[in-house]
């Protein structure tokens, strides 16, 4: 039996050794607490303030406009909940539209209706899906009200790797005044973010799909005009300017700055090498008799596949297939649900095909010999 192939990178990514082996001392040896006055304290500190001028680095924006958090979901949870609050402390009658899609990470849809129940006052629009499973950006254009406040839209998309118009909208909303806020969680690494030329106010990443480690992100919130007024999710310490309270996880901080570097000086010859895998997956999945490719390879970042898989597919040919490689049956967030994935509904698919599709996603550890692994797993559909 050949050894199990990694092939879900979408859903997260190992540790690089090298972002490791920055973090180790910050566990034992560098164990201060930032906050505290000592030296113990400054060389945390030092720390974080390196991993926040790595980072901006990457994104060109400033080191102060980086927030640390949990994660993307808590990201997302604040991005949308501290625009929210902060706009009712102002005028706790105002009415509050928000445009978002259908096809975002359920840390962005769940808010939806607990902000609906929390404050009638906040109403949530979902703009179209073209069939290429990109945002329509006329759609969101006609959804413009006086009242809207915040338009919300993933760069990249975690089951199809659709990359959606961020630009174009980013600078509608500035014309508006509108807040613009980006889930970029799948998209460092997959081309150059340019914060300093592209109108975003606030984007949510995390550092367990970069090969950094689980448990850490950050929110990217501008602070140059037009300045971003948000409230905590948070509340506690006075830790990043009483944003977001909280000792730092000051090695988890360390991580997310090493592995955005490092995957910023591996992005350019792994975006060639992933495209010469991927066309080569596409070439062999297109003639394919059971199987469909749900992503157009125009719209979507290579490092992604949505393979569907014909109706007359054995199952027992699909657990061997499953037992080969590890790839995600829909997100990896609801494949457990049983429930059909709500992107691959919501860029057209019945709820039969979305049940029947599987994600694959390469990342930095596939390698070239890996894709006839791949290729013949498959060939067992046609036996
Ligand atoms: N947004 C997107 C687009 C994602 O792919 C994920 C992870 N599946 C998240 C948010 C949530 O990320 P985290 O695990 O860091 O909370």
């Amino acid at each position: 039996m050949q050894k199990n192939l990694y092939l879900d990178y979408n859903a997260t990514t190992p540790l690089s050794e090298d972002v490791f082996e920055r973090m180790l001392p910050y566990f034992r040896e560098h164990f201060g607490n930032p906050s505290s006055a000592h030296s113990f304290g400054w060389k945390a500190d030092i720390a974080i303030q390196k991993s926040k001028k790595q980072i901006a680095s990457v994104l060109s924006c400033e080191p102060k406009e980086i927030y640390f958090t949990s994660g993307a979901t808590e990201s997302n949870n604040w991005a949308w909940q501290g625009i929210v609050r902060s706009l009712l402390a102002e005028n706790p009658k105002e009415k509050i539209h928000v445009i978002t899609s259908p096809i975002e990470h359920k840390s962005i849809l769940a808010q939806i209706d607990y902000l609906k129940d929390v404050h009638p006052q906040v109403e949530v629009s979902l703009c179209s899906i073209d069939t290429n499973g990109v945002v329509d950006f006329e759609s969101i254009q006609k959804l413009i009200r006086p009242t809207t406040k915040l338009i919300s839209i993933m760069w990249v998309n975690n089951e199809t790797g659709i990359i959606n118009p961020i630009e174009e909208i980013g600078k509608l909303a500035r014309e508006k005044q509108i807040y613009f806020h980006t889930d970029a969680t799948q998209s460092i690494g997959k081309f150059k973010i340019d914060l300093a030329n592209t109108p975003v106010d606030l984007l949510t990443f995390s550092g367990h799909k970069i090969y950094g480690p689980k448990g850490i992100g950050a929110l990217y919130i501008k602070s140059a005009h037009p300045h971003v007024q948000i409230s905590p999710l948070i509340y506690g310490g006075e830790q990043q300017n009483g944003l977001r309270g909280g000792t730092h996880n000051v090695s988890g901080i360390v991580g997310l700055g090493a592995a955005c570097e490092w995957i910023e000086t591996i992005r350019e010859t792994e975006i060639s090498r992933i495209g010469v895998l991927s066309k080569q997956l596409r070439n062999y999945f297109n003639s394919h008799p059971q199987i469909k490719i749900n992503n157009s390879e125009a719209h979507s970042v290579p490092h992604t596949l949505s393979l569907q898989l014909s109706e007359k597919c054995e199952d027992f040919k699909i657990q061997k297939i499953l037992s080969q490689l590890s790839l995600s049956s829909t997100s990896a967030c609801s494949s457990k649900s049983g429930n059909p994935s709500h992107v691959l509904l919501g860029i057209g698919l019945s709820p039969e095909e979305a049940r029947r599709s599987l994600r694959l996603s390469l990342g930095h550890y596939v390698q070239s010999e890996d894709i006839v692994k791949i290729t013949s797993s498959f060939d067992l559909l046609n036996t």
